[in-house]
């Protein structure tokens, strides 16, 4: 059983990077165009707006790095912690930065703070983007999951929407690692749904853009409309807009419920050797530390 929730864990994260690197290519196109280029989009080339390697990934992967460093430096969670692997981060001058998060981590680093101002401008994906060293991190002891991630995500996004749709990632995120059960993560995304209607997948619009809504709804259609890990993945890539991101989250709920064997090996073959390395070590490392700091 063990074994079981690491390899599922591994897998989220591997295909988190696998959907950045995939979906870098058709970031910001159109489906349409997409087709026309591609056809279908499902090997990883790189290129894009961003001109990458094959195999590269982006600030989606290397966020929720620097996050999950972070807890395993400070041996344990602090909200400064995570804010200063974020800046560590910026400078080193990533391939790309959302203009969200840059905003957030300027804040920080001027002006010493964690919590960004409240604004409804907010409501993009680049907190939830990052959150899943934090979901492996609590596996073990779940009572800090909330307040961990809010106060990650305010570092840079301090939005209620943005709040709401990374809990619940996190929440389904846990469920498919821990039990595989995709009808129980349906439970938990329709309690959302009640409360809130509009982050509902079920008549899904083709909006795939970085506002969070569309984000959620993206992965959720084509999580829940797909069944098995290639296609979850390349249909949601396929839809383009924010493709990277949505394809990182994506891959992040397909890995934690189909596991390391849906995985093409292709894919796993070209994505970046040191990415793999540290995203294997990472999480092991995560799943095991313990919970002796918490600096909210
Ligand atoms: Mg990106
Ligand atoms: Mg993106």
């Amino acid at each position: 059983m063990k074994n079981e929730v690491f390899e599922r864990s591994l897998a989220a994260y591997i295909c988190f990077a696998i959907g950045d690197a995939l979906g870098a290519t058709t970031e910001f196109m159109l489906p349409r165009e997409i087709k026309e280029k591609y056809g279908i989009h499902d090997k990883i080339i790189g290129g894009g707006w961003l001109h990458l390697k094959a195999g590269n990934v982006t600030d989606d992967t290397e966020m929720s790095l620097a996050l999950g460093e972070s807890i395993l430096e400070t041996g344990g969670y602090s909200v400064q912690g995570a804010a200063e692997h974020f800046a560590k981060w910026m400078k080193k001058k990533p391939v790309d930065i959302g203009s969200t998060v840059r905003r957030g981590i300027v804040n920080f680093i001027t002006k010493g703070s964690v919590v960004s101002l409240y604004s409804t401008f907010s409501a993009g994906n680049g907190a939830a983007m990052r959150n899943l060293p934090v979901v492996l991190y609590c596996l073990k002891d779940w009572k800090w999951f909330e307040e961990m991630t809010i106060s990650q995500c305010h570092i840079t996004h301090n939005n209620e929407l943005s709040d709401m749709a990374t809990l619940v990632l996190g929440e389904v995120t846990k469920v498919l690692i821990e039990t595989g059960d995709k009808k129980a993560a349906l439970e938990i995304v329709s309690e959302l749904i009640k409360k809130d209607p509009s982050f509902s997948h079920s008549k899904y619009n083709g909006e795939a853009s970085g506002y969070i809504k569309d984000t959620f709804r993206t992965v959720m259609h084509y999580f829940f409309d797909s069944d098995n890990l290639y296609e979850t993945i390349v249909r949601t890539v396929n839809q383009g807009g924010d493709a990277d991101t949505n394809g990182a989250i994506a891959g992040m709920l397909a890995g934690a419920l189909y596991g390391m064997e849906g995985i093409p090996s292709k894919w796993l073959k070209t994505l970046d050797q040191d990415v793999v390395k540290l995203i294997t070590k990472q999480t092991e490392d995560l799943l095991n530390a313990p919970m002796d700091v918490v600096l909210l």
